[in-house]
């Protein structure tokens, strides 16, 4: 490798990506005398300025990349940089806004790859010493695989890497939006009934007449009824909450539905997308009464409504963490593609049957394009700190007047966490 004397950086000068620069003039180009540290990006400021050594030159943006990429011998970026620099056939250090991945070889590639070369994980802070190092190993002659690199890229043909960008920052701002609330209150239901059912083991329903109170004191104290679905269209609500209802029992299209119409409310309606599946002969087995479950004529009407987020529950309710990989693939993904093609529109979030997930689980969830996994009682207060494990509050019957709004309160999260109460990390009914 010819040696390293000029090393740049790309990205925006503001925000995470300012403070990756920042932290490259500061912390790591002073121990490379030697080196020449350029950082492309606006806009430039004082800051940026007063900080950069001898060794550093400060750029605003270009217009020819490649025209820097001539001139380099390392390239230190993410997402689209690293991707450009790589194609050019420069080594690369990958640190994006989210974490550190380091010099791409065949160890950190598919970290690289599955976080958009650093831009799109969950933030990891990292030190200024693993860059020096790597930078110091490759100064010192190590080689990376550039030879190899030509397929490292087979994946991202544009049509490829497109929709994965474009996701990485639909993500984004989606937490973007969250990021503001301290706690969201969803709400999980599961049958509403007029009447309470006769030998009900789990008690998974409210009467109409409960719920109805309580969308009415929801809606006197100002709260917006919204889905995950118009947070992932760009809605910015000030008040929002999200009532869901599991299963999607036929009673949610006869009672829940009409009172949804009459009070402008919505809900997001998590269904099983497997059509041969028509009771919950999951929870018949354990001695719960027999309940009829929606027929997709149904589950279409609701959707047509305006009313209702349809969301997917899997396909038969396995608990997921039990299945081989291709099994949760399966239930994750075919569930997805069959109620977006019984509804003709999108299917934006998935609730683990039982609340039943795990690392792998979570990570098929958004691999399969989904982008909220939302589980029960696990997960962080904090919605946007993990949108594929958003926890909710599980609603029983009888829960009127002060226990009520002491549920929806916008603290009964954190509450509940000093009590200890509901935050072991389990699964819970869903
Ligand atoms: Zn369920």
């Amino acid at each position: 490798m010819a040696s390293i004397n000029k090393v740049t950086w790309i990205g925006r000068l503001t925000g995470p990506k300012g403070e990756i620069a920042y932290r490259i003039i500061t912390e790591v180009a002073p121990h490379f005398p030697a080196i020449t540290f350029t950082i492309v990006g606006g806009p430039l400021s004082e800051r940026f300025s007063i900080a950069a050594g001898d060794n550093v030159l400060l750029s605003d943006f270009i217009e020819d990349v490649n025209q820097q990429f001539q001139e380099s011998d390392l390239v230190i970026g993410a997402g689209r940089v690293a991707l450009e620099a790589m194609a050019f056939g420069l080594p690369v250090i990958a640190v994006g806004e989210a974490c550190y991945i380091g010099a791409i070889d065949d160890e950190t590639i598919d970290e690289a790859k599955a976080t958009n070369f650093g831009d799109c994980a969950d933030q990891q802070d990292w030190q200024a010493l693993r860059l020096i190092d790597d930078i110091t190993r490759l100064v010192s002659g190590e080689k990376l695989p550039l030879e190899k690199y030509t397929d490292y890229l087979a994946d991202y043909r544009i049509y490829k890497v497109a929709p994965q960008v474009m996701h990485c920052y639909e993500q984004a701002m989606i937490r973007a939006t969250l990021a503001r609330f301290a706690e969201v209150p969803v709400l999980t239901y599961h049958r509403v009934l007029p009447v309470a059912p006769q030998g009900s083991k789990f008690n998974v329903y409210v009467t109409v007449d409960e719920l109805e109170r309580q969308l009415t004191q929801l809606k006197r104290r100002g709260f917006q009824f919204v889905t995950f679905k118009d947070i992932a269209q760009g809605l910015k609500p000030t008040k929002p909450i999200i009532l869901t209802f599991d299963d999607g029992y036929e009673d949610n299209y006869l009672y829940l539905l009409p009172l949804l119409k009459k009070h402008n409310a919505k809900a997001v309606i998590f269904v099983l997308a497997d059509d041969a599946l028509t009771n919950n002969r999951w929870d018949i087995e354990l001695g719960e009464p027999e309940a009829a479950l929606m027929s997709s004529e149904q589950i279409d009407e609701c959707h047509l409504s305006g009313h209702v987020e349809i969301a997917s529950h899997g396909l038969s309710h396995r608990r997921l963490t039990t299945l081989t990989d291709d099994e949760i693939n399966f239930e994750v993904s075919a569930s997805k593609q069959r109620l977006e093609a019984l509804i003709n529109d999108e299917v934006v979030s998935f609730a683990y049957p039982y609340g039943d997930c795990d690392q792998r689980v979570s990570q098929a969830v958004a691999a399969a394009g989904y982008r909220f996994g939302v589980a029960t009682i696990s997960g962080p207060v904090k919605m946007a700190d993990d949108l594929m494990r958003i926890r909710r509050i599980t609603m029983f019957p009888k829960t009127d007047g002060f226990k009520f709004w002491k549920k929806t309160s916008g603290w009964y999260l954190r509450y509940c966490k000093i009590k200890g109460k509901d935050f072991v990390n389990v699964s819970g009914r869903s």
